[in-house]
């Protein structure tokens, strides 16, 4: 029997510099929240009604009254409960209650306050797929995980990793809804093998995975990996950096997936059957690659072009500048030129643990991300397209050179 060593992560934040390979003497991180109270007013304000909410659902989890709501159904929004000071106010925001600012992603400063808290500096003008310590090519070595993931199975590899070597006691995924057979993304909790390959794969429309946080909790679980989209993937370090109570602590690890935007759901009615005639029901599997390549049930193919689906892009997704999962511990990402490898990008001291952990004991493969300089330059430039999409005028600007803080 293989006797499985329980690993230990370092603290956030990273104390390695990773351009100079040099542990940073400090990460020079302040207190970047003023110090007036910052509440539900002004998230709603600034955030959730000017289109730069990205229906993260970060607030909603760190929210400690139950006073938000979350529309996963049209919006996918936040609200605040009409009982307790209307829509746009929060009595606990009044009384004193920060928790839903010091949670979102998207509120002020948080990409230069982030980089400063993660990494102990801002980016440069060259990194603008966001600060990086190495770049690989990665894929399970086990064959079922392989299988099951979209591109190479990493992800769903290192929560297996994690789960058996007691770095973590939970994962937030996205499961599918029901029988599975309507390709209806939904929050899940995973625990086990079973729960992780369950999940698997890449689903287009929005799951705010952040929402299992409360069932993982109810689970017993105090460690807890979440994987989400690049707006999702910012929230750990976001809610770390800015004090947001206990779930900052319990979110120990954060897996980001490389993403220029989702889809309304209704594009399985209205797209892909009404034009296609491909009935939601009979889709084994999605993927993205310049086109909608859609795999049925009966075992045949069709692609649908990638431009017709521009009428249902979700509304969040039309102001998010993060292509790149800036802010994840591994981000993770299916372009380049070798199908069934995941591209990865290891961004924090946690994560170079996880991979090294991993590799050490023969869960992945790895090769350099040099092997594919096409899927380098694919990332710039489409992290490049994504943050011209930050509204001018926002606070902050990713749209602007990044600055270095003194
Ligand atoms: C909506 C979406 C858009 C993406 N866009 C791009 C892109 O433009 N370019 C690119 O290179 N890569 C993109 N990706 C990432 C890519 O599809 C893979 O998820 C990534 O390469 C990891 O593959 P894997 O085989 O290692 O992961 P797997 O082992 O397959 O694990 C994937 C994990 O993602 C979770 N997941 C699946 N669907 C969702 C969802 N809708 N919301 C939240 N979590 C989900 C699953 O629960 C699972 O844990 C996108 C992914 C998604 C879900
Ligand atoms: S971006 Fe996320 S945390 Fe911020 S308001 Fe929207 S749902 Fe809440
Ligand atoms: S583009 Fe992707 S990362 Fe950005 S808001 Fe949409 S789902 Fe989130």
């Amino acid at each position: 029997m293989t006797v499985r060593m329980p690993v230990r992560l370092s603290k956030r934040p990273t104390t390695r510099d990773p351009a100079s390979e040099q542990p940073a003497a400090s990460t020079g991180y302040h207190e970047a929240m003023p110090p007036e109270k910052l509440h539900w007013v002004h998230l709603y304000r600034e955030v959730v009604t000017s289109g730069l909410c990205t229906g993260c659902a970060a607030c909603v989890v760190a929210c400690p009254y139950d006073v938000l709501g979350y529309d996963d159904e049209e919006t996918y929004r936040p609200f605040h409960v009409d009982t307790d000071g209307g829509i746009a106010d929060c009595t606990h925001g009044e009384k004193g209650c920060t928790l839903c600012t010091r949670a979102c992603p998207r509120f002020r400063s948080w990409e230069t306050e982030i980089d400063q808290y993660l990494f102990g500096r801002t980016r440069t003008v060259e990194e603008v797929a966001g600060v990086t310590q190495q770049v690989l090519l990665t894929r399970a070595t086990d064959p079922e995980l392989l299988a099951a993931g979209q591109d190479g199975g990493l992800v769903s590899a290192i929560l297996v990793w994690a789960l058996e070597h007691d770095v973590i006691d939970a994962a937030l995924v996205s499961a599918l809804e029901g029988d599975g057979n309507g390709m209806k993304p939904t929050p899940a909790v995973a625990r086990t093998r079973a729960d992780v390959l369950a999940a698997a794969g890449s689903r287009y429309t929005y799951s705010a995975n952040t929402l299992a946080y409360a069932k993982a909790i109810e689970s017993g679980a105090e460690r807890i990996a979440l994987v989400g989209m690049s707006c999702q993937a910012s929230a750990p370090a976001v809610m770390s950096a800015r004090k947001a109570g206990k779930i900052a602590r319990r979110l120990t690890l954060s897996i980001g997936l490389l993403c220029s935007k989702t889809f309304d759901d209704a594009i399985f009615e209205e797209l892909f059957e009404e034009r296609y005639g491909i009935a939601r029901k009979d889709i084994a599997k999605i993927n993205i690659k310049g086109v909608f390549q859609i795999w049925l049930r009966d075992g045949s193919y069709q692609e649908v072009p990638l431009k017709e689906g521009r009428a249902w892009t979700r509304e969040g997704c039309k102001c998010c500048p993060d292509f790149s999962a800036e802010h994840a511990d591994i981000a993770t990402g299916g372009i380049g030129a070798y199908p069934n490898w995941t591209l990865t990008l290891v961004r924090t001291d946690r994560g170079r643990e996880v991979i090294e952990g991993m590799v050490a004991d023969g869960a992945i493969e790895t090769r350099p991300g040099e092997e594919d300089p096409g899927a380098l330059d694919l990332l710039a430039k489409l992290s490049r397209v994504s943050r011209r999409r930050w509204p001018e005028g926002s606070p902050p600007e990713p749209r602007q050179v990044p600055v270095k803080l003194s």
